[in-house]
């Protein structure tokens, strides 16, 4: 199967007052077409890190790193920039206050000069569930499932191949998380998207993905699936204890 993101030996070194920060070390792993990719861990791990270095935002160093079945250019091309998507935990600071859903929409189908706007905001709006009542409210007017669901719409709305979600439900209240995790679930399938979702929550990524990497300090422990991941069938340590401290694992539907 065609792999969307390859990533061999990528490391991550910050600098900070002369100190080396070590935020992520030796990680490999692939990501195939249609396939959502689950990172957690702790918090400091690197599982954000990891994202950015991903999206071209934060320097790094790799034997092999391919967006979209290309090697990912240290400086990314505005072309570059728009195969891949990203969602943030949350949703207020990465909305303009100043903003509506209908400018936010517009915005980037503007910058690339796309055509029949008004549809595709029109559309972009139902495909994540808003009536079109939120089109003209500003994010302050929203609640937080909805305005994550205008970040959500914002950044499939040029159609990228590739969506990349940290921590996308974990400033949300526990009823609103699972209705964006099933919207996610359902963008996924019907934009055939190929995505990695990060979380600290074990039961959101096990809901979501297919294989799942355990990060520890930087490091990635193992890659095992949902699978595993429910039946407690993992080889390294470091997972059990994560699992046997992750007081929501009881959630994780089957
Ligand atoms: P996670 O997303 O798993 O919580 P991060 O990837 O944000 O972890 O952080 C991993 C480590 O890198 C942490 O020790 C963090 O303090 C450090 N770090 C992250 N970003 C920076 C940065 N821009 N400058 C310095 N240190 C950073
Ligand atoms: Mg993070």
């Amino acid at each position: 199967m065609a792999q969307v993101i390859t990533v061999k030996d990528l490391s991550v070194i910050f600098h900070v007052g002369g100190r080396e920060v070590r935020a992520a070390e030796g990680i490999s792993f692939e990501v195939a077409k249609g396939e959502t990719f689950g990172i957690v861990g702790e918090s400091g791990s690197g599982k954000s890190t990891i994202l950015r270095a991903i999206a071209g935002l934060v320097p790094s160093k790799s034997t092999v790193l391919e967006v979209d079945g290309q090697p990912a250019a240290r400086r990314r091309s505005r072309d570059d920039r728009r195969k891949l998507q990203l969602v943030f935990q949350d949703p207020y600071a990465s909305l303009h206050p100043r903003q509506t859903v209908d400018d936010i929409l517009r915005e980037p189908l503007e910058i690339h000069h796309e055509q029949g706007i008004d549809e595709r905001v029109t559309a972009a709006i139902a495909d994540v569930g808003l009536s079109p009542l939120h089109r003209f409210r500003y994010p302050h007017q929203l609640s937080g499932g909805q305005r994550q669901r205008v970040a959500i719409a914002r950044a499939l709305i040029l159609n990228p191949p590739i969506l990349l979600l940290d921590e996308p439900t974990s400033a949300l209240d526990v009823s609103v998380q699972a209705e964006i995790l099933n919207l996610l679930a359902k963008l996924r399938q019907s934009y055939s998207l190929t995505s990695i979702l990060v979380s600290h929550d074990l039961a959101v990524v096990a809901h979501l993905c297919d294989r799942i990497a355990i990060m520890q300090l930087g490091r990635m422990v193992e890659v095992i699936s949902a699978d595993d991941l429910r039946s407690g069938t993992v080889s390294a340590d470091y997972t059990r204890k994560l699992i046997a401290a992750s007081r929501g694992f009881a959630r994780i539907p089957a």
